[in-house]
């Protein structure tokens, strides 16, 4: 049934969206608003009709998705004809805690769900919700649809999630693994299988989501069975600005120091990994024109997050036992040929030997193998695609809805 999907990811400031022909999977328009809240926020909007950018003050997300709309409908910018057209809408949510195992149809207890889970997210649950609830008073007839960061990752075994502390800390505080990037981590996966030709149900993956936020994730059987970030996304690889994994007592003795609670989560959640290890860029592609310089310290800040990267693959190899493939995702991972390489050198003895030209022609949106023909597990590039993910969960699950109402 063709119809039309909007996808909304609310942040903190800021909405992204899109809007999708399916089961094409064709955008028709894109955009986001960023500084709401701010004296002047600005308005970007590319669709067949052309680009459009302005700036103007967005007190609210109300606002915000209201004007996005009202652009969407516009006589003379806009793509649809009226609200009506938006079949269902698909929200990115991030945290569902351990009540959302999957993409669920959004009721009041799925709000009151996304609502308890707000501790656990605290900077991102509220704004996913303010777009819940402003998208189900502007769009009342269309299908509203939650997909969530944390669902992928509930396959993850209690041995991979406990963490080493009195269990209670479980039971009273939820402390636990959760895990995010999961929609990315699903969606390369599973594209990797379809590529294939193969049952997802036949591969074992180890999936590298490398962004300004960065996670490895080991997925056996089409199932999450370990992943790098943890109770949020602060564990695990070295990222634009979080530090990864650290032992935890240097926060203590820094707290001895008079160093502030607040601001240790800031030095490590915004001014550590690449930023903090280089003292210029949490900009990958900055560090590498500083490396080729001969900046010692931007040297350093890849040579560790390489090290750190290979450190969780090799991991991620014992726990699955049979690797079929290695998959590289994310503004990194997709473009940067120079840290694939580095991050899977010297696993030749296990099996994996890049193909340097193959590795060099995967880039910019391009999918495909890296390494050679004699190498026993496969890599690959798969350029990620939250939003469309988004869109075909949302798709499914409207389309079911209307067929259960009809
Ligand atoms: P993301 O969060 O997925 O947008 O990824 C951001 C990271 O991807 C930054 O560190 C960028 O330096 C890196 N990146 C994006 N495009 C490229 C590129 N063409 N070459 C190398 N790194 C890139």
């Amino acid at each position: 049934m063709p119809v039309k999907i909007l996808v909304i990811n609310c942040g903190s400031s800021s909405i992204k969206y899109q809007l999708f022909d399916m089961p094409e999977e064709k955008i028709i328009a894109k955009g986001m608003i960023e500084k709401i809240g701010e004296e002047s926020s600005s308005f970007i909007q590319t669709s067949i009709k052309g680009r459009i950018e302005l700036q103007r003050q967005i007190a609210s997300h109300e606002e915000g998705l209201n004007f996005i709309i009202e652009m969407l409908i516009d006589g003379k910018e806009g793509v649809i004809s009226t609200v009506e057209d938006i079949f269902a809408v698909g929200h990115r949510v991030v945290h569902g805690g351990e009540g959302f195992t999957k993409s669920v149809l959004i009721t009041h207890e799925v709000i009151a769900g996304i609502e308890e889970c707000a501790d656990l997210a605290p900077l991102h649950n509220p704004p996913n919700l303010v777009g819940i609830k402003a998208s189900k008073m502007f769009l009342p007839h269309s299908a509203q649809v939650a997909v969530f960061d944390t669902a992928f990752h509930q396959t993850i075994p209690p041995r991979a999630y406990f963490y080493a502390v009195p269990a209670e800390l479980y039971e009273k505080h939820k402390i636990r693994r959760y895990g995010f990037h999961g929609t990315s981590h699903r969606y390369v996966a599973y594209r990797l299988a379809s590529i294939l030709k193969k049952d997802k149900r036949e591969l074992n993956i180890i999936s590298c989501h490398l962004g300004n936020g960065c996670s490895v994730t080991a997925i056996e059987k089409g199932e999450s069975v370990d992943t790098s970030m943890g109770f949020t996304p602060l564990e695990g690889l070295v990222m634009g600005t979080r530090s990864g994994d650290i032992d935890l007592a240097i926060i203590f003795y820094l707290i001895n120091k008079g160093y502030s609670v607040e601001s240790l989560n800031n030095l490590l959640n915004k001014k550590s990994g690449l930023l903090g290890l280089s003292g210029i860029s949490n900009d990958m592609r900055n560090l590498m024109a500083a490396r080729d310089k001969g900046n010692a310290r931007a040297k350093l800040a890849i040579d560790i997050f390489c090290y750190r990267l290979r450190k969780y693959i090799g991991a991620y190899m014992a726990v699955l036992g049979k690797t079929d493939a290695i998959i590289f995702t994310g503004g990194i991972g997709e473009n940067n040929a120079a840290i694939r390489k580095e991050s899977l050198s010297g696993m030749e003895s296990l099996g994996i030997e890049i193909d340097d030209e193959k590795n060099a022609k995967a880039t910019r949106g391009v999918e495909g193998e890296i390494t050679s023909e004699a190498s026993k597990i496969k890599a690959y590039v798969i350029p990620t695609d939250e939003e469309l993910s988004i869109a075909l969960d949302t798709y499914e699950i409207a389309c079911k809805q209307h067929k259960n109402q009809a």
